[in-house]
């Protein structure tokens, strides 16, 4: 067994204290009154903690020295343990980083994309995991293989960014919760995660700048939709049919389709906001012209106030024997979507070269050598 291996129950047995980083700043205004202290304080750690990036209770030295002792007694300060960083030919980075229970997670940073956005493009996009595994079983995704183990707190999600920005020593701008999991599995702390990434008291990155990509889960896109926040959402279509969809997203027989564009239409309707398809091309199951007028049918349900489709040649996972098909096929698919004037997009993907690409983050149980 490798070394730096650690037993998750022999620190489990050991209930820790929450981490001062899942909470939000009532929270931390509540923990502050009941030790006797003024409300501003709050406004103090979480300056120290989301915009001076201090890495421990200890450096907060504006905070009288009994009260950070009483704080790192009451609070853990959380940190992830960065264990390895991948770089990509194409400058994409992938973070490999272990919880305290153990667990292993992985996030992407992905640079600015001139092809992508234009040359005057400053886009930097943290692809962040939601959950330890997933539960869902797509079959052509990575991130589900072996199984689902557990959530992600606010803490660990808001780590992610932290510690990318810390590591990297870039600013990011911009979130996608397409990483490893479920995030709308996840919901409450997602939400946290997503209020303290947003607060002008947290990160204070825009909620237009947030994107939430889910496998379909109808009731939680309702519940999404009546969040105050302009968060943007990607579907992970993949199927135009019941038929399609069922044979590689099991989610399908939960919420089939007419129950998840009815959610998504009351997404766009509540929120006035456009929504996104995600669509893997992959040969021979979804890939064919008919399939894209199907796609194109099914997305004109959603017109009230709009969606676009992202297609995304499928990322090949090791040890499953899906295909991206050729670029001519491709080119087929979007002609047929382009021609049914459906506003479409292809993305040709990053950070295929090091596992990082989309679906492409799997569960590990072992650090590396
Ligand atoms: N669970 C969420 C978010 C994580 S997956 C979801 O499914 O939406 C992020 C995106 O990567 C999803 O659109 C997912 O369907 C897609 N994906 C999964 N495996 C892929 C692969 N091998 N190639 C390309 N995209 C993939
Ligand atoms: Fe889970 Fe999303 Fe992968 Fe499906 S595509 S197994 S929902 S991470």
């Amino acid at each position: 067994m490798n070394s730096s291996f650690v037993n998750p129950s022999s620190i489990m047995s050991q209930p820790q204290p929450p981490a001062i980083q899942s909470l939000d700043l009532a929270e931390i205004e509540a923990a502050l009154i009941a030790r006797g202290q003024p409300k501003y304080r709050a406004q103090q750690v979480a300056r120290w903690i989301y915009e001076k990036r201090a890495l421990s209770f200890e450096a907060m030295t504006d905070l009288p020295a009994a009260l950070r002792a009483d704080l790192a007694q009451a609070f853990t300060f959380a940190r992830l343990e960065n264990l390895r960083v991948l770089g990509s030919r194409d400058t994409t980075q992938k973070f490999l980083f272990r919880l305290p229970d153990a667990a292993l997670i992985e996030s992407v940073l992905i640079p600015a994309s001139p092809a992508l956005y234009g040359e005057a493009s400053d886009r930097r996009t943290i692809c962040i995991s939601s959950q330890v595994g997933c539960a869902y079983g797509c079959k052509f995704c990575a991130s589900g293989l072996d199984g689902w183990s557990r959530n992600l707190s606010a803490g660990e999600i808001v780590g992610q960014f932290m510690e990318v920005e810390r590591q990297s020593g870039e600013r990011i701008n911009n979130i996608v919760f397409m990483g490893m999991g479920e995030p709308l599995a996840n919901f409450n702390n997602l939400m946290r995660a997503i209020e303290i990434l947003n607060a002008p008291w947290g990160v204070g990155l825009g909620a237009r700048h947030i994107t939430i990509s889910t496998s379909g889960l109808a009731p939680q896109i309702k519940m999404l939709a009546e969040q105050p926040k302009q968060l943007r959402l990607a579907i992970s279509l993949h199927g135009a049919t019941d038929a399609v969809r069922e044979k590689i997203m099991p989610v399908n027989r939960k919420y089939p389709l007419a129950v998840l564009i009815e959610a998504c239409e009351y997404f766009t309707a509540r929120k006035k906001q456009r929504l996104t398809f995600e669509y893997i091309l992959i040969e021979g199951v979804n890939d064919e012209p008919a399939h894209a007028a199907d796609l194109a049918r099914l997305v004109r349900l959603v017109r009230l106030v709009g969606a676009k489709v992202n297609c995304i040649p499928y990322n090949v996972v090791e040890g499953l024997e899906w295909k991206r098909p050729s670029e001519a096929r491709q080119d087929a698919f979007m002609a047929v979507l382009e021609n049914a004037r459906v506003p479409a997009t292809i993305r040709r993907e990053k950070g295929h070269d090091i596992a990082a690409a989309c679906g492409q983050l799997r569960r590990q149980t072992m650090a590396p050598a």
